[in-house]
């Protein structure tokens, strides 16, 4: 904890002394531009990674990058952090990003990994029909490459779920919602993005590449 609390300090005396001016600005409200999906895992920084700062990025994580079907998340902080994000503060963009090397995507692909982690396995059900759909298509691959391709397929799953909360589906239908699934190479710092007109991911090299997701983007959407 040590660390921590040397870091507490040091911020209070730097960064928050240099940027008095944002921290007045942003006690009067929040406007971040973009919901931002991740994984708890603590190899991902989404501020370090889009260098972006305080006020700019609604952040919501879990192992996994998971979002439950509306039918599924009654109750749940998913729906609400949702729910506030797209209704409440209107942000325009939402990014949903896996990333490699993942201890949960691992999890789905060697279900053994799950064995002492009982809610971890069950919480993983709502990625099921990804699971599915790698086992089905992807039985030639192993180890890391599998879990990379676990984690694209993951991306496009939570994105179809994130479609079917009403407050999303409204925005989207508006044109008022876009979103984005990516995938984070930890191995070396780079982005992949959902390219839906050619169905898969690749390399985020240029800021006017950005492309969103649409509505309907591809046939595994009706499973
Ligand atoms: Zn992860």
């Amino acid at each position: 904890m040590q660390k921590l609390v040397d870091g507490l300090h040091k911020f209070q005396s730097g960064y928050f002394q240099s940027h008095k001016d944002l921290f007045r600005t942003l006690c009067k409200g929040q406007n971040p531009e973009a919901l931002f999906i991740t994984c708890s895992d603590s190899r991902i920084n989404p501020n370090l990674l889009t260098q972006t700062g305080p006020g700019d990025l609604f952040i919501m994580r879990n192992a996994g990058n998971i979002v439950p079907r509306y039918e599924d998340a009654a109750g749940s902080s998913e729906a609400g952090t949702i729910e506030f994000a797209v209704a409440g503060l209107g942000v325009q963009h939402v990014v949903v990003c896996g990333h490699t090397l993942c201890g949960a995507m691992r999890g789905l692909v060697e279900p053994s990994k799950l064995e002492g982690t009982p809610m971890l396995k069950r919480w993983l059900n709502h990625a099921e029909s990804a699971r599915q759909f790698v086992a089905e298509n992807y039985r030639n691959l192993e180890g890391d490459a599998k879990v990379t391709v676990m984690a694209e397929e993951n991306v496009l799953t939570q994105i179809e779920n994130l479609q079917t909360h009403p407050t999303v589906k409204d925005r989207l239908e508006k044109g008022e919602l876009r979103i984005y699934g990516w995938v984070y190479k930890i191995e070396t710092g780079e982005v992949f993005q959902y390219e839906p007109e050619r169905n898969q991911f690749e390399l985020i090299s240029d800021p006017s590449g950005i492309a969103p997701v649409p509505a309907k983007f591809r046939e595994r959407a009706s499973i």
